[in-house]
């Protein structure tokens, strides 16, 4: 069990190294994270009561925290209410449910205007679209890149809605960061460390998707690497895994989303385009999600699945997506939650 140093704010650059010395002369690992609001020392290293005792002395020291879960920051331990937070007039998180929807990829200027504004006219809080796409395949299209994002920024802009784009590279983080409000970090990137590092640099929003064979803790830790930055805002989502049953495209873990929650103070959303693959399907099993208590969906919406560059069979019309919307805010009630629409002023503000 390795010890957590909460610096208090405003403490003394001195106090700081006299923390960290101390940390190493007791024999412990020292790990700094400097936050925007605080800074945190981690010790790592078996746990020893007097070492405790000592460091809670030391100038400038708020507290000190035992933590037995090999993530720290992302742990209930830590941090036992959960994580709430803005993403300009979106609250994320607590018991706001936020739905971001659009298409898969950015396409063109016609399919993302159209799309965004119906999802928006729906109630989504958020509007998606990949510019930069993680394909199977080598030679299926694989995104517009910039100029996709340059598209995104102005849909996003024009309707007055947050956006979120996946960065693969840590070479686009800065210029994903000047495009889009959120940085989504795929499934298959979900353990690709020197990309959560870097984003965990920067002050916007990281959404980590599950990667399709990583466990809840693996992905807690990848959580732990963006927070270990002083990035604190984070999203984590379900988004199916790979088993044996082959009638969907992956099999949505529904039960991962309250055991993250559990163990975990960050929002917790559901992708049920992704683990089902098929339309029809994304319905039940977003609502399965929300039921479940996730803070959110990510949903796929196209105008013409028909014509989609990519993920055309998962894609839900407008006026399926419209109906969805009214079932999610009807079970986000039950629940004890609700769906954050800035558009109709139900936000929690
Ligand atoms: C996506 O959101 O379009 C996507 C590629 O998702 P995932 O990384 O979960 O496969
Ligand atoms: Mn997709």
């Amino acid at each position: 069990m390795d010890l957590i140093v909460v610096m208090k704010s405003g403490s003394a650059p001195d106090d700081l190294q006299r923390v960290a010395d101390r940390i190493a002369e007791l024999g412990f690992k020292p790990h700094i994270s400097r936050g925007e609001f605080r800074t945190i020392v981690g010790a790592i290293g078996e746990y020893d009561p007097e070492a405790r005792q000592q460091l809670e002395q030391l100038p400038g020291v708020d507290e000190v925290m035992a933590i037995s879960q090999p993530y720290k920051l992302a742990s209930r331990e830590f941090h036992e209410a959960d994580t709430i937070f803005d993403v300009k007039d979106v609250r994320i998180g607590g018991p706001n449910v936020n739905i971001i929807a659009g298409p898969c990829a950015i396409e063109s200027r016609e399919v993302l205007f159209d799309v965004g504004k119906a999802v928006k006219d729906a109630g989504a809080s958020i509007l998606r679209g990949g510019a930069f796409k993680p394909r199977t395949s080598p030679y299926a299209f694989s995104g517009m890149g910039k100029e996709g994002l340059e598209l995104l920024r102005e849909a996003g802009a024009a309707l007055d809605m947050p956006t979120i784009t996946e960065v693969m590279d840590p070479r686009d983080v800065s210029a994903v960061y000047e495009f889009a409000d959120i940085f989504q970090i795929g499934a298959r990137n979900m353990q690709n460390y020197n990309l959560l590092l870097e984003v965990g640099k920067t002050d916007k929003p990281v959404f980590i998707k599950r990667g399709i064979a990583a466990s809840v803790t693996e992905l807690l830790m990848s959580a732990e690497y963006v927070l270990s930055q002083g990035n604190h805002r984070v999203i984590l989502c379900e988004r199916g895994i790979r088993t044996f049953a082959d009638e969907t495209r992956f099999t949505l873990d529904v039960s991962a989303i309250p055991v993250i929650q559990e163990r975990s103070h960050l929002p917790v959303f559901v992708d049920p385009s992704h683990a089902a693959g098929k339309r029809d399907l994304v319905p039940p099993l977003a609502l399965a999600g929300i039921a479940a208590g996730a803070q959110g969906a990510i949903i796929e919406v196209h105008s013409c699945p028909d014509r989609a560059l990519c993920d055309g069979p998962q894609a839900v019309l407008p006026k399926n997506f419209q109906k969805l919307m009214q079932q999610i805010r009807q079970l986000a009630d039950l629940v004890g939650h609700r769906v954050s629409d800035p558009g109709r002023n139900t936000t929690n503000k």
